[in-house]
């Protein structure tokens, strides 16, 4: 049994939800039918999601929202239209919900925002399941709520609830046909709608494929595979064919976005194969990822990631690695700012603290640097702005000599820095850090010399 999960862009519109359908009545085995909101349809154009957000926006302010609900309504009427359906039944049932979410009472904004952008995968999942019976399949719309998928934590970045697992196992799938179940939103035990992070949809697949203890967990999107590099750097990049879990947790970490990075965790605790594919080009093999012991030939570097959304903090201070509590009063200094850090590289005087830029603001930054001048006083700090991590990851980079200088020396043949190397944390990747305004030298650099 196969759980099947589907982007944004591959349920954009009337003609690419026709490629899903197809594709999932293609194979008898694919029976859950994981589902996001429509996304873009063109460059320029807005993700449901995003509409959603807007109306949550609009009706916060007590603004007029009939505009925006209209646009959203659009999205799925054009489908409707697409497949020639009776229009009046199903549109009016999504318009309402629709409707409904600016009467209800929320307990705070976050949960109030989790309703409204949940609804782009809760009504398309229902209009899926209607096309498809229209069409003559049998099929059904469930919710997480009638799976038991709940949820604890942040209400836009929820995390799933152990016990979750156990009822969705036990969940009847029906004999014939296939049930289409909403990605990104799940239900906190008192019964209100959160969301996973965003792009969360990859994440629902992930614990339905553990939860019913599927063979593989397919996941379609609009690339033929994972590249061993972002094409938008180097062009026509090598596909990769087979990588490890280990592999594209430390890829997706440093910018592989093709899977979201929290979504392999269910699947590695099931040993469940996951298989990347094309919505447009079904028939491609796609990207498999398995476990280890399912790799009998590991590739010496899969492929290499880099992100820009770093910042680091130097410090330097004499004799820094003989004074107890040093890391903890800075860890401290974090914590009161709701700041966690990435990684730390330390040596006998210096020390750098590597943070993920997005969860910093420029008054947050200031403050966390002024207290650990006031309680610190280090001799010297410094906040670098620019930097990036790049990350060079393999399997059959594990306690192989020479791997280091393989990289290292053509980066400082082409004049490129590497403030910080972190080799040795995880024996499967290298990180670099380098100037951010370098990163994309340093990654084509690093792809001639390894591929
Ligand atoms: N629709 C949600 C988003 O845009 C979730 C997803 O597509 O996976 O983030």
């Amino acid at each position: 049994m196969k759980v099947v999960k589907f982007g944004g862009s591959s349920l954009a519109n009337g003609p690419q939800l026709e490629k899903v359908l197809n594709i999932m009545l293609a194979d008898t085995d694919r029976k859950v039918l994981v589902v996001s909101a429509p996304g873009k349809r063109f460059k320029e154009d807005i993700k449901v999601t995003d509409l959603l957000k807007t109306y949550a926006q609009l009706t916060i302010v007590g603004e007029d929202t009939t505009d925006i609900q209209t646009q959203i309504l659009q999205r799925y009427r054009d489908i409707v239209t697409y497949f020639e359906l009776e229009e009046n039944e199903i549109l009016s049932s999504l318009s309402d919900q629709l409707a409904q979410l600016s009467r209800v009472h929320y307990p705070s904004f976050d949960y109030l925002y989790a309703a409204f952008m949940g609804h782009g995968e809760y009504l398309n999942a229902q209009l899926v399941a209607y096309v498809l019976r229209e069409l003559g399949h049998p099929a059904q719309f469930v919710s997480p709520h009638d799976l038991g998928l709940t949820v604890s934590g942040s209400p836009m970045a929820a995390r799933v609830n152990e016990d979750s697992y156990d009822r969705i196992a036990i969940f009847n799938l029906p004999s014939e046909g296939l049930i289409v179940v909403p990605g990104f939103l799940a239900y906190t035990t008192d019964g209100l709608m959160a969301t996973f992070s965003r792009g969360g949809s990859d994440i629902t697949g992930a614990i339905l494929a553990r939860g019913f203890h599927a063979d593989m967990y397919e996941n379609f999107t609009d690339v033929s595979a994972i590249y061993a590099v972002d094409p938008h750097i180097i062009k026509s990049p090598a596909a990769i064919e087979t990588m490890t879990y280990r592999e594209m947790r430390e890829l997706a970490y440093a910018g592989f976005a093709v899977f979201h990075d929290e979504a392999i965790i269910p699947v590695i605790e099931a040993d469940i194969p996951i298989n990347v594919k094309n919505t447009n080009e079904p028939d491609a093999p796609g990207t498999m990822i398995v476990p280890v012991d399912q790799v009998s030939n590991p590739a010496k570097v899969t492929g290499i990631a880099s992100d820009d959304r770093f910042a680091a903090l130097y410090l330097h201070r004499y004799l820094l690695n003989k004074e107890v509590g040093f890391t903890l009063r800075i860890l401290q200094i974090l914590a009161r700012h709701g700041v966690s850090y990435e990684h730390m590289p330390s040596g006998i005087d210096d020390m750098t603290i590597i943070f993920d830029k997005t969860q910093l603001t420029q008054p947050i930054q200031d403050a966390i640097c002024a207290e650990i001048q006031a309680e610190i006083a280090p001799d010297h700090l410094e906040w670098i702005d620019d930097f990036a991590i790049i990350m060079v990851v393999g399997e059959g980079m594990q306690n192989r000599v020479g791997a280091f200088s393989e990289i290292a020396t053509p980066l400082s043949e082409a004049g490129i820095t590497l403030p910080m190397i972190n080799q040795g944390a995880s024996q499967i990747s290298l990180m670099l850090g380098v100037k951010a305004s370098q990163v994309n030298d340093a990654v084509r650099v690093i792809y001639d010399a390894v591929f």
